[in-house]
């Protein structure tokens, strides 16, 4: 199910974090074409007479729809509560003779909830039960007893309306949001810590007590460090765009690399082809020893690489614990959701985004989602982090702080490669520099040395300017 909502939020985002995306699809289809497959035969069989409009009428989705976003998509109870009532609803107006009606009603039900009430009944019901029983209980037996109007069926109908009601009146956001939390997670007191977790005592990475500024960058990794990324002039184009016209590059355990160059220079496309969201038209890229040109980019996940996005891409639907808690029950080493949850913590603690585990992405800010993403991206347990401009747009104090975090992530043991255009920030943190001109590698060495480049300064500050220093 998790696999399914990361894919419904952000398929490729699902992907690159270790998700198979397509297996899980076509178990999904698979499983669902089976089940419906047997519902139409039982339906052809009954009915004796088959129609397309019977069958495929736009309706028929539309009321499955309003089961599920009524009763509730996180728990598998929720769709069956929603069936319950809409189905009762439905037989209740087609017998007064409201048929045409009921399409009007549902169309209001599911723009309400959608509007007011998406986690729908579910979670409302944990909250307040006793109430909205009560509410049923009083609603029908005092239609029963007084028999002022309709038959049975109608008073339970109107029972249902009357708890539905009292269901979704307002309840506290934060309680709401627990509720949904523990719904997921099958267990009525989630949020008492897991004690002696054996599982997810092994996951935690190494966190380093806060280095503190280092003073000296460039205080890298030994030059014969294992070698965790090499590319072999490696290219790609885009129709007749050259994103990268052979570009070659080594990264070495503990390095931690500033990819810096004009816009459109390549860096993202670099990104893209280390994590295997594109392919490469030329040339190979091998992680860890292994080639994974021809990997889909979970299986590269699972080999160490994990990349955030220039433009953070979290899921939605999921609180920032569980965007974060998705990355780890998908992983090299997967957990069940409860430990992943626990797990998850840690990472969110490293980039500082603790306090904000149960908030919903929608309600952070760019930094914050930013962090999220680095935070992601830390929960694959990767052997080397691809950070696509995590410091664009930012504020300068927030810089600082993301740079703190980046330093921090790198000093946990983490090699990374930093795209960036802030040539302070690379000087500040980098132990490498390269950089990237119109898809080729124009520099590549110590920060200070790569600054002073002609070439590199004529990049920077315009074509005259390189050909006069080349
Ligand atoms: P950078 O991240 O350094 O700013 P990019 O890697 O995003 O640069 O882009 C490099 C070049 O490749 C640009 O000319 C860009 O227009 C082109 N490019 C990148 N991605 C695509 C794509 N998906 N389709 C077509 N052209 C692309
Ligand atoms: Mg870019």
């Amino acid at each position: 199910g998790w696999a399914l909502f990361s894919v419904r939020d952000a398929e490729n985002v699902a992907e690159g974090l270790g998700v198979p995306t397509f297996r899980y699809k076509m178990l999904a289809i698979s499983i669902t074409g089976f089940i419906a497959g047997i519902a139409g035969s039982v339906y052809a069989l009954q009915v004796g007479f088959v129609t397309v409009e019977g069958v495929f009428n736009l309706t028929v989705p539309l009321f499955v729809i309003v089961m599920s976003v009524l009763g509730g998509r996180m728990h598998w109870l929720g769709p069956a509560i929603g069936a319950l009532v809409i189905h009762t609803l439905r037989d209740r107006l087609a017998a007064a003779g409201f048929e045409g009606v009921s399409l009007v009603v549902l169309g209001l039900v599911l723009a309400t909830l959608v509007l007011l009430a998406p986690e729908g009944l579910m979670a409302r019901l944990r909250i307040r039960p006793l109430p909205v029983a009560a509410t049923f209980a009083v609603a029908v037996a005092g239609l029963a007893l007084t028999q002022v109007w309709g038959e049975p069926l109608d008073w339970v109908a109107a029972g249902m309306v009357a708890a539905a009601v009292v269901a979704f009146l307002p309840v506290p956001r934060r309680r709401l949001v627990r509720e949904v939390v523990r719904l997921t997670a099958d267990e009525p007191e989630a949020d008492a810590a897991p004690e002696a977790d054996a599982d997810a005592a092994t996951v935690p990475m190494p966190v380093a007590a806060d280095a503190g500024p280092r003073d000296a960058p460039g205080a890298g990794p030994r030059a014969d460090a294992p070698v965790v990324v090499e590319c072999v002039d490696v290219a790609r184009s885009f129709g007749g765009v050259r994103a990268l016209g052979g570009v070659s590059l080594t990264i070495r355990e503990g390095e931690l690399v500033g990819l810096v160059g004009p816009n459109g220079s390549g860096k993202t496309t670099l990104v893209n082809l280390i994590s295997g969201a594109f392919r490469p038209t030329a040339g190979d890229i091998r992680v860890a020893g292994q080639s994974i040109v021809r990997l889909p980019p979970h299986r590269i996940a699972h080999l160490g690489v994990a990349r955030t996005y220039q433009i953070p891409r979290p899921f939605e639907s999921m609180t920032v614990r569980d965007n974060v808690a998705i990355a780890i029950m998908f992983g090299r080493r997967p957990l069940a959701l409860r430990s992943a949850r626990h797990a998850a913590q840690e990472h969110l603690d490293l980039v500082g985004l603790a306090d904000l585990a149960n908030a919903r992405p929608s309600e952070i800010n760019l930094h914050e989602r930013q962090l999220l993403e680095m935070a992601r991206a830390l929960a694959t347990r990767p052997r080397v982090l691809l950070l696509d401009e995590a410091l664009a747009g930012l504020s300068p104090v927030e810089i600082d702080n993301a740079a703190r975090v980046v330093r921090r992530i790198h000093a946990a043991g983490i090699t990374i490669v930093l795209v960036e255009h802030l040539l302070r920030v690379v000087n500040q943190l980098a132990t490498r520099v390269v950089v990237l001109d119109q898809g080729r590698a124009l520099a590549d060495g110590e920060p200070r040395a790569v600054m002073r480049d002609p070439a590199v300064v004529g990049a920077y500050l315009g074509r005259a300017g390189g050909q006069a220093g080349a």
